[in-house]
């Protein structure tokens, strides 16, 4: 019997549909863009702080994004 894989925090940084990009003018930065087909080029609700998960029901886990372990 194996034990249950714990449920994975619903992280905007670590969201499937996240693209992170370059601003349009450098003193902007990064910009946190939405590519679900919901949201698409909208930016991201995030919050991106490492202890806080986001409200996004749209928010789904990066394939194969277990390379270090989840905060909680
Ligand atoms: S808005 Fe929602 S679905 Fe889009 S990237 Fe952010 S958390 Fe993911």
């Amino acid at each position: 019997m194996t034990a249950p894989s714990p449920v994975e925090p619903h992280l905007a940084a670590r969201c499937h549909y996240l693209k992170m990009t370059m601003a349009p003018r450098p003193a902007t930065g990064l910009l946190n863009l939405c590519t679900h087909i919901v949201r698409d080029g909208s930016e991201c609700v995030g919050p991106f702080l490492d202890d806080a998960e986001t409200a996004c029901g749209l928010w789904e886990p990066k394939p194969g994004d277990n390379s270090r372990p989840l905060p909680r």
